[in-house]
């Protein structure tokens, strides 16, 4: 990884924040409101780089470490944007860098850095499995030189803005191993000439997530594109899973941060009763408090991160970073929203829309419960409780 020094740190988040200015709170508003794919802001984070930062130099990236990408993400959300529509590209990719063979990371990552190919979509999520990853159904099963996929996944964002997708599958049935973490396999499907039947079917939710069902009849996938051995694709998804919590507790303090400021800035200029509401220890404990709760949970995460990028055990610390972040942020949203009075629910002044957003994070990629489970039981040694 290339080493870094904090004035390159800083340097980044000034680029993240001037490329930001270009996607002003009307850009992402406007979207919202007509549920559409930021396209225009995917281009030009792509084109900077941004979103290889996490691919080896010797693979066309940057090169640099997830302290970086979460800068960046941060910064994204503390602009008011949302890069939930493209973040899945900075990391999906992490499982086939770690565990696909040298012929597969040629074949896929000078292109992804590029930006010539999307791996944006990461499917796990089925209706009968949720948060038990190893209850998955869906199948696939070897014939000559590939493998049938039947089955279907839930939640899975961004496929229809996606060449490429990481699919999780059970290569042998649950009642069939000794050890339910065994038997699932990792794939790259390419969707852009799949053969077989594969339905992507855009859900209506509350935010602007471009999440869908994905329904597999007799879909081919290449014996080439099997990540690693068969049957280990759990470990190896499960390796990605603190980087993904470290960029997600990022976004989520960009997001708490962007709430802060707003409320803030909103209590100093609204004036009721003849002086401004931040006059009012009522309304300003609240944001000073949220405000301490963010900067902690940013410590916690840069602690993480910086463990992570040293290569270093960080499952207690990203796991933490997760939970403190999303919580804080949740926190902040609604102190916002409170400070705001009526003019929150008001979609022109974005704290709703942010508000929506942020909830996000305390239920996926994985649900808080489950992170005070790990805590619980891997870090404090208490019984399991499933
Ligand atoms: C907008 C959005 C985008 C998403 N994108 C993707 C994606 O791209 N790819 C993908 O694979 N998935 C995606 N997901 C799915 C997401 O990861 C899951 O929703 C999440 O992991 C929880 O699974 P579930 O919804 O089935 O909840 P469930 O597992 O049904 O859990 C429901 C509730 O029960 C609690 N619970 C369950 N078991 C326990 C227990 N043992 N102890 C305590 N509490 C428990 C949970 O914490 C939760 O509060 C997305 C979800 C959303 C909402």
């Amino acid at each position: 990884m290339t080493s870094v020094v904090n004035e390159d740190r800083q340097a980044i988040r000034e680029a993240v924040r001037s490329l930001c200015k270009s996607f002003p709170d009307t850009y992402w508003r406007d979207l919202d409101k007509r549920d559409e794919y930021p396209q225009d802001f995917v281009n030009a984070l792509t084109s900077s780089g941004y979103l290889a930062v996490l691919i080896p130099e010797e693979y066309g990236g940057a090169g640099l470490g997830v302290t970086e990408a979460g800068i960046i993400l941060e910064e994204i959300n503390r602009s008011g944007g949302n890069p939930g529509a493209c973040h899945a590209q900075m990391y999906t990719m992490g499982t086939l860098l770690r565990h696909g063979s040298e012929e597969q990371k040629r074949r896929y990552l000078p292109q992804i850095a590029k930006g010539e190919l999307r791996l944006q979509a990461f499917a796990v999520t089925e209706p009968n499995a949720g948060s038990d990853t190893t209850r998955i159904e869906t199948r696939a099963v070897r014939k000559g030189d590939r493998y049938i996929v039947n089955g279907q996944k839930i939640f899975i964002s961004r496929a229809k803005q996606s060449d490429l997708m990481l699919l999780l599958a059970r290569t042998t049935p649950y009642n069939e191993v000794q050890d339910k973490t065994q038997g699932i396999s990792a794939f790259v499907v390419d969707m852009r000439n799949v053969k077989g039947n594969l339905q992507i079917q855009p859900l209506d939710m509350m935010i602007n997530h471009h999440t869908n069902i994905i329904f597999f009849e007799d879909v081919e996938v290449p014996v080439s594109n099997l990540i690693g051995e068969e049957g280990k694709g759990f470990r190896y998804i499960i390796d990605g899973w603190n980087a993904e919590r470290i960029l997600v507790a990022s976004e989520a303090i960009g997001d708490g941060r962007w709430f802060v400021d707003r409320a803030s800035a909103y209590a100093r200029d609204r004036v009721v009763f003849g002086r401004p509401i931040g006059a009012n220890q009522g309304v300003q404990f609240p944001i000073a408090q949220a405000y301490a709760h963010v900067e902690a949970a940013d410590l916690m995460c840069f602690d993480a991160a910086a463990k992570f990028d040293r290569g270093e055990k960080c499952g207690a610390e990203a796991n933490m970073a997760k939970l403190l972040a999303s919580e804080a942020s949740w926190e902040a949203a609604n102190v916002c929203l409170t400070t705001y009075g009526g003019y929150g629910f008001a979609r022109d002044y974005d704290v709703e829309r942010k508000f929506r957003e942020t909830r996000l994070f305390t239920v996926a990629p994985v649900n808080n419960n489950l992170i005070l489970a790990f805590l619980g039981q891997n870090v404090l040694k208490m019984p399991k409780s499933y």
